[in-house]
């Protein structure tokens, strides 16, 4: 497989490091991303997963724009107040790079149906606000064995860590976050605050270790680093990273679920 003569120019800066090269270019063209929720996480990394040339992107969001979303949310002006994210997030893709397969669902996701949406995909970037919603996407993740990358953002901390809890020494994000939350939406966005350029630290952030995972055994850049949980302190700012064992009693990967 090789690109065409317009591809190879729109990506001839990826094209040209040495960690990417043309193999890992035409990789990124054929692979498939679920992204789920279209906030200050998954609205910045949308445009950079697009503009990596990520082949298909399935976009899940089921909330409208609200006025309160702009200063954060990259993909939608004043305009978009009231409509549906998914929808508006698509045509943003299909105005920026035709050659994309965009794919939405503006279902609420739910422990019944986040396995159709993550089927099959090479990897799901879950930027959502909700422990709930997390946990169902993670378990979904480890029952039909699609790595999840995980990211998320209060006040100036952010968090991204990736997890591919269904290979056998590996944790999950359920692992990582225990079960403590599974009931309750705990969405503190709206009271605690959020510095856009925060959450795009992390949404970029997050699109970096995606291209990261998706290029995995093909090009020099590709590194999994399963369990590896990121910390992007704004305040500091620092970084610093830990890794997260698989818990044997965890409910969704262990060895008793
Ligand atoms: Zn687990």
């Amino acid at each position: 497989m090789s690109l065409e003569p317009e591809r190879l120019e729109r990506f001839a800066r990826h094209i040209v490091l040495p960690e990417i090269g043309g193999a890992g270019q035409v990789a990124l063209a054929g692979k498939h991303l679920v992204l789920v929720g279209l906030g200050g996480i998954g609205s910045p990394a949308l445009q950079y997963l697009a503009g990596a040339g990520i082949g298909k992107l399935t976009l899940v969001d089921d909330d409208r724009v609200d006025a309160s979303n702009l200063q954060r949310q990259t993909l939608y002006n004043s305009r978009d107040v009231g409509h549906g994210k998914a929808v508006i997030a698509k045509r943003w893709v299909t105005g920026f790079d035709p050659a994309l397969d965009v794919a939405i669902s503006d279902r609420r996701i739910t422990a019944e149906n986040a396995h159709e949406l993550v089927v099959g995909a090479d990897l799901v970037l879950d930027g959502t606000d909700n422990f709930a919603t997390r946990l169902a996407v993670s378990d979904a993740c480890v029952a039909e064995r699609v790595p999840l990358l995980s990211a998320a953002v209060g006040r100036f901390q952010g968090q991204v860590g990736a997890f591919a809890g269904h290979l056998p020494d590996q944790a999950c994000y359920r692992c990582f976050v225990g079960d403590a939350f599974d009931a309750e939406d705990c969405d503190t966005c709206a009271e605690d605050g959020m510095l856009g350029a925060m959450a795009g630290w992390v949404a970029t952030f997050a699109a970096l270790q995606a291209v990261r995972v998706l290029l995995k055994d093909v090009s020099a850049l590709g590194e999994a680093d399963w369990g590896r949980v990121h910390l992007l302190d704004g305040l500091a700012p620092a970084m610093r990273s830990f890794t997260i064992a698989k818990d044997p009693e965890c409910r969704a990967c262990g060895s008793a679920g």
